[in-house]
């Protein structure tokens, strides 16, 4: 065998040295961006050593809205199943199909609490387009309307089977209840290709918090008080990856009379729910299912919404109307109130 040269070998433990040495020097930096996406607020801070990747995952949530989600978008593949899967099977994407299963596991084990089928109901109300600025004048519903629409809703009208989905005739998804959680979930398998060592970040009600600040200090997630939107009821502080969904009756509604329509549907009655609670925090180590959990514990109230959070292994913390806190047991410690 040759021998190989002396100075060949010596450049080569250099070269080794020294990038051991500047990989070690290579500090994470941090970005952080705020933009508007799936109609609403998404705030995000990245810690890398990489590329600043903020407009990256800005761009995966407009995709996911505007190619899967939105029953308002053409095209989509929410809105095209709307119009297909009206008696006859339509195929779904495979992140789609394991969704929709999940989703008729929370409708089902909620008793119909949440139900991603209500989007007759929820497009009669129209809240989300009701509450903006220049909606111009009000509509509630009359009860022969929400009865319609109840007729065209119920998460037992869905099937799911190989692969596909069939709607009864009439019948509309509205995924969104879970649309933000689902967001979470897929920010969380594109961070996990990236240099992205710690981040945090919230798409409207749901946030993600994945991995660990340089300083290795926890993630602090702002609960806000719902009885004033202008300020933070507490923090939870949390170490490594978590979801966190919050639903409330002051994020989406419209004043009539005296009376709070807000975003958040009974499908028992067709009305905004009305269990005692002004807001419902879920966090567990699903996106999608803390979005949901967090909707079906708005309608279902505080104890039989405690019990369904923990049927799915989640934690849950309430705000009642007086704005009372209950915590369920894993987030004491976790949880600290506001200093007044
Ligand atoms: P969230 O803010 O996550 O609680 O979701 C509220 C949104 O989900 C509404 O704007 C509706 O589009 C839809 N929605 C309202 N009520 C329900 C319900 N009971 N189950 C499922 N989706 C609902
Ligand atoms: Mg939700």
């Amino acid at each position: 065998m040759k021998s190989v040269p002396k100075i060949f070998i010596k450049s080569i433990v250099l070269l080794l040295v020294l990038s051991i040495l500047t990989g070690c020097s290579r500090q994470p930096v941090s970005y952080t961006a705020a933009d508007i996406a799936m109609g609403t607020v998404i705030n995000q801070t990245i810690y890398t050593v990489g590329e600043d990747e903020t407009g990256n995952i800005t761009e995966l949530i407009r995709r996911l809205e505007e190619d899967t989600l939105s029953w308002r978008i053409p095209g989509s593949e929410v809105a095209r199943i709307n119009l297909s899967a009206q008696g006859t099977p339509a195929g779904l994407s495979e992140e789609l199909w394991e969704e929709l299963l999940l989703l008729k596991a929370v409708s089902e084990q909620s008793g119909g609490a949440f139900d991603f089928t209500l989007g007759s109901l929820t497009g009669l109300w129209n809240i989300d387009a009701q509450a903006l600025p220049d909606a111009g004048e009000i509509r509630i519903p009359t009860e022969e309307e929400i009865s319609l629409a109840l007729n065209r809703s119920g998460y037992e009208k869905v099937v799911l089977e190989d692969g596909c989905v069939t709607l009864e005739e009439g019948v509309r998804l509205d995924l969104g209840a879970a649309g933000k959680g689902i967001a979470c979930d897929r920010i969380g398998d594109y961070l996990r290709g990236t240099d992205i060592s710690g981040a945090v970040i919230s798409v409207g009600g749901s946030v993600l918090t994945y991995g660990e600040k340089p300083d290795g200090s926890p993630w602090q997630v702002g609960i806000i008080d719902p009885g004033d939107t202008s300020r933070l009821l507490g923090t939870l502080s949390l170490t490594g990856e978590w979801y966190i969904s919050t639903s409330g009756d002051y994020e989406r509604y419209v004043e009539v009379e005296g009376i709070r329509y807000h975003h958040i549907l009974d499908p028992a009655s067709g009305y905004p729910a009305h269990s005692g609670l002004h807001s419902v925090t879920v966090v567990c180590d699903s996106g999608i299912l803390s979005d949901a959990l967090s909707t079906a514990c708005f309608v279902l109230g505080k104890d039989e919404g405690m019990a369904l959070a923990s049927l799915f292994g989640a934690e849950v913390l309430f705000v009642d109307e007086e704005g009372n806190i209950f915590l369920s047991e894993g987030l004491e410690g976790i949880f600290r109130r506001m200093e007044e």
